[in-house]
C-alpha cells in the first residue's frame, strides 16, 4: 500500500501553508539517508538547511542526549546547572572569543546581536540615545522576526509585515565602497553573512571580508558575522570567514549547533561587547538549557577533532569538481565552497522546484531557493560515492529535459 499521497494531503490539510514542501513524507533517517513512509530511501542533499551537518541521528550526538534526558532536561537561567559552564567554555574556545550567550533560534541569535551592538553603541562608542544604525546587504537572509524582515530585500518574506523597524541600512553585498560610505558615526555595526546561503550560496569577491575587517576596525563599528549557515564545518572550514584568515566581533551561531536534535543557537564575542548586557536586559527561558547544553558541547567537541571541516573540504572540492563539468549541459553557475553548492540550472530547461521534484523521484532531495537555483549542501557524513551518485541522478534529470 503506498502511503505517502494520503500523508502528503492530511500534511496540507491541517497546516497553515507558509511552506511549500516537497511531495515526501520521512519516517527515519540515519546518516545521510532518509526513508519515507513507503520505506523509499532518500539522499539528503540539504541536511536541514546545514542543521545536520554531522547527519542524522549522529550515535555521539544521541548518546549525549540520551543520557541528559535521564538526568536533567530544564532549570531556566534562574539556576546554574552542571552542563552549562562546560559548552559556554568550549564554544569560546572554538571560537577563540570570551564569553558566550546562548538563545534557541538563528532568528533570536540575531536580534541578541542587534540589541548587543545597539547597546554597544550607546554605552561603549557614544552614540547619541536611539540614533543607532547598522549596515546590511542586500539578498540577506537573517530569519523571519518583525526586526529581521524590516530589512531583507526579498519581496516574499517582507511585504506586509509593516511598520518596519528602522536604523538598518541596506548596501550591495560584496561592495566594499558602498559598505564604507553607508558608515557614520551612528553606525554600530555591520552585519552580514560570509556566504549568503538563502540568497543561492553567494560567496563573496576576494578581499571583502578582510576589507569588512579592515574598515570596521578603523571605524569603530562592531563585524557581525552571521555564521549561522555557514559555519560549524559546512565550508570546509570552521567558520565561513576562516578561508579569507577574518576575525569578526561577533560569531552567530545556530543550525549545526544543535547537531540536528534541539534547537540551539549562540553569540560568541568578547567581554567588552557581550559584556554591556546586565541581568534583566536580555534572556530566553530555553536559551542554554541542560539538553541543548549536552547537546551542543558534543558538537562543539566533534568540530574540535577537525574531522568535519576536512572531510568538507575533500569531499567539496570532489562535488564542485563534478558540478562544473554540468556546466553547459544543462547547468549554468556553480558556486559555493566545501560541501555546500548553489548551482543555476538553465531557467529554459525547468524551475528549481521541477528539477528537485524531479531528484526526488530518483532519490535525491534538495531544495530550491530563488527561481532556477538549487542548493546542495549534503550532511558532512556523506561519502564519495553518495555524492558521486547524487551528482549523476542531477545530471540525468538535466539531461531528460534537453
Ligand atoms: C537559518 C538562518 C537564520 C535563522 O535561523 P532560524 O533558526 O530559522 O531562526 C539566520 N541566519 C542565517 C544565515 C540562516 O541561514
Amino acid at each position: 500500500m503506498v502511503r505517502t499521497p494520503a500523508a502528503v494531503r492530511d500534511a496540507e490539510r491541517w497546516t497553515a501553508h507558509n511552506y511549500h514542501p516537497l511531495p515526501v513524507v520521512i519516517s527515519s533517517a540515519e546518516g545521510a539517508w532518509l526513508t519515507d513512509v513507503d520505506g523509499r530511501r532518500y539522499l539528503d542533499c540539504l541536511a536541514g538547511y546545514s542543521a545536520l551537518n554531522f547527519g542524522h541521528r549522529h550515535p555521539q550526538l544521541i548518546a549525549a542526549a540520551h543520557a541528559q534526558l535521564d538526568r536533567l532536561t530544564l532549570t531556566s537561567r534562574a539556576f546554574i546547572h552542571d552542563q552549562f559552564a562546560d559548552f559556554c567554555r568550549e564554544l569560546a574556545e572554538l571560537c577563540g572569543k570570551e564569553l558566550v550567550l546562548p538563545m534557541n533560534t538563528g532568528a533570536e541569535a540575531v536580534e541578541t546581536a542587534i540589541k548587543v551592538a545597539r547597546k554597544w553603541g550607546y554605552q561603549v562608542k557614544g552614540v547619541p540615545a536611539g540614533q543607532a544604525t547598522i549596515v546590511v546587504a542586500e539578498g540577506n537572509f537573517h530569519g523571519r522576526t518583525t526586526t529581521i524582515v524590516s530589512f531583507s530585500t526579498d519581496t516574499d518574506a517582507r511585504d506586509d509585515f509593516g511598520p518596519y523597524t528602522p536604523g538598518f541600512r541596506i548596501v550591495p553585498y560584496g561592495d566594499l565602497a558602498a559598505l564604507e560610505a553607508a558608515i557614520d558615526d551612528t553606525t554600530v555595526a555591520v552585519l552580514i553573512e560570509p556566504i549568503q546561503g538563502e540568497q543561492g550560496v553567494v560567496v563573496p569577491p576576494e578581499g571583502y571580508l578582510p576589507g569588512v575587517r579592515r574598515v570596521c576596525t578603523e571605524r569603530n563599528v562592531l563585524f557581525v558575522a552571521d555564521e549561522i549557515q555557514s559555519g560549524l564545518g559546512r565550508t570546509g572550514e570552521t567558520f565561513a570567514c576562516d578561508h579569507e584568515g577574518v576575525t569578526p566581533d561577533m560569531y552567530l551561531l545556530g543550525k549545526a549547533l544543535g547537531g540536528g536534535i534541539v534547537p540551539v543557537s549562540a553569540v560568541v564575542a568578547d567581554a567588552d561587547v557581550l559584556g554591556v548586557l546586565r541581568p534583566g536586559q536580555h534572556g530566553s527561558t530555553f536559551g542554554g538549557n541542560p539538553l541543548a547544553c549536552a547537546v551542543a558541547t558534543e558538537v562543539v567537541r566533534l568540530l574540535a577533532t577537525g574531522e568535519f571541516q576536512h572531510r568538507s573540504a575533500e569531499l567539496g572540492a570532489r562535488l564542485h569538481e563534478s558540478l562544473r563539468a554540468l556546466i553547459g549541459q544543462g547547468l549554468v553557475a556553480v558556486r559555493g565552497r566545501g560541501l555546500w553548492a548553489g548551482i543555476d540550472i538553465d531557467p529554459a530547461l525547468m524551475t528549481g522546484r521541477e528539477a528537485c521534484e524531479r531528484l526526488a523521484e530518483r532519490g535525491v532531495l534538495a531544495k530550491d531557493t530563488h527561481g532556477s537555483t538549487i542548493r546542495l549542501a549534503p550532511p558532512l557524513v556523506v561519502t564519495a560515492e553518495e555524492l558521486d551518485h547524487a551528482v549523476a541522478q542531477l545530471a540525468a534529470v538535466l539531461a531528460g529535459a534537453r
